[in-house]
């Protein structure tokens, strides 16, 4: 496995890789890997001839009050995880080379950025396009794997990459979750043994909202939103940033459910704020 950290390097290893008519697959992550990236670079390393994940915690897209500093790092444990998986190339840039000095460009999808974790963090989504964008530049890939636990992040780079016209498949992959539900993240090392306790609510609540849609025939998202809201009552330590039900090509809040849609919550726990989603179409049976 190949350690890359210069721009240059990667960028020219992508070029011999095609010349050669080598499949490129790639997996971006912000490193700290868990079983949910694991599952990614399996998806990657079985449709591409060579397997490139990045590690980079990417600065433009944390808010200047959010844990850019705090977001917790392990270089040498994710080497060994990304080495166990197969991975050809870790490919790790530095900071000033990635955002030099006068750097000024962005790419903004608009309209699926507005609601749900968007509207919390209006910054979010301009910083993911953009290195998503520069890494798709220096890596080349062919396929690209993304989760599903971040859910609008997969719809907004779908809709960025046929936008652009950017030449590479995006695969979005299963959301991995813990034995009782807790959706997999870099995250949850914030959580106190209290808190980590309380956390599989969010699965708990997609869960109900699936029962009230798929067995109950509820359509409307202001009665299983409710319902899904009164499950946090009087639960200490938890609070609510949003409960949405929107479209999946859209983006925008639904108040019937006709067509299929995405369920997203956002919950401040602690120093954590922790996000989950399911997809649903309402004529699915369970
Ligand atoms: P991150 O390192 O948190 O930026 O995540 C890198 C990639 O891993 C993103 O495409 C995430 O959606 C994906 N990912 C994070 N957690 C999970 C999970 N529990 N299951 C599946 N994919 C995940």
């Amino acid at each position: 496995m190949k350690i890359i950290k210069t721009i240059d390097e990667m960028q020219n290893l992508a070029k011999v890789l095609k010349r050669e008519g080598k499949s490129i697959g790639f997996v971006p992550t912000m490193g700290y890997l868990h079983e949910g990236h694991l599952s990614l670079i399996r998806a990657a390393r079985a449709k591409t001839d060579v397997v490139v994940v990045s590690i980079y915690v990417n600065p433009t897209q944390f808010s200047p009050n959010e844990d850019l500093d705090a977001y917790p790092r392990d270089f040498e444990t994710d080497r060994i995880l990304c080495e166990n998986e197969g991975t050809d190339i870790i490919f790790c840039p530095r900071d000033g080379d990635m955002y030099h000095d006068g750097y000024s460009t962005y790419v903004e999808v608009e309209n699926l950025t507005k609601h749900l974790c968007g509207a919390s963090r209006p910054e979010h989504f301009r910083g993911v396009t953009t290195i998503v964008t520069k890494l798709f530049n220096i890596v080349m890939p062919d396929i690209a794997v993304f989760g599903q636990k971040d859910g609008q992040q997969a719809l907004v780079i779908k809709r960025m990459v046929d936008d652009l016209n950017l030449p590479v498949e995006i695969i979005v992959s299963p959301t991995v979750r813990e034995s009782d539900g807790l959706a997999m993240s870099s995250r949850n090392k914030y959580l106190t043994p209290e808190q980590r306790k309380n956390s599989p609510l969010l699965y708990k609540a997609l869960k109900l909202a699936e029962k009230l849609v798929l067995k109950d025939g509820v359509r409307s998202s202001a009665e299983i939103i409710d319902k899904m809201l009164n499950l946090f009552h009087n639960i200490p330590g938890m609070k609510i940033d949003y409960i949405s039900i929107v479209d999946t090509n859209s983006v925008q809040p639904v108040s019937e459910i006709n067509s299929e849609v995405m369920i997203a919550l956002a919950v401040f726990v602690g120093a954590a704020r922790l996000i989950d989603n399911i997809i649903l179409k309402p004529d699915k049976e369970v």
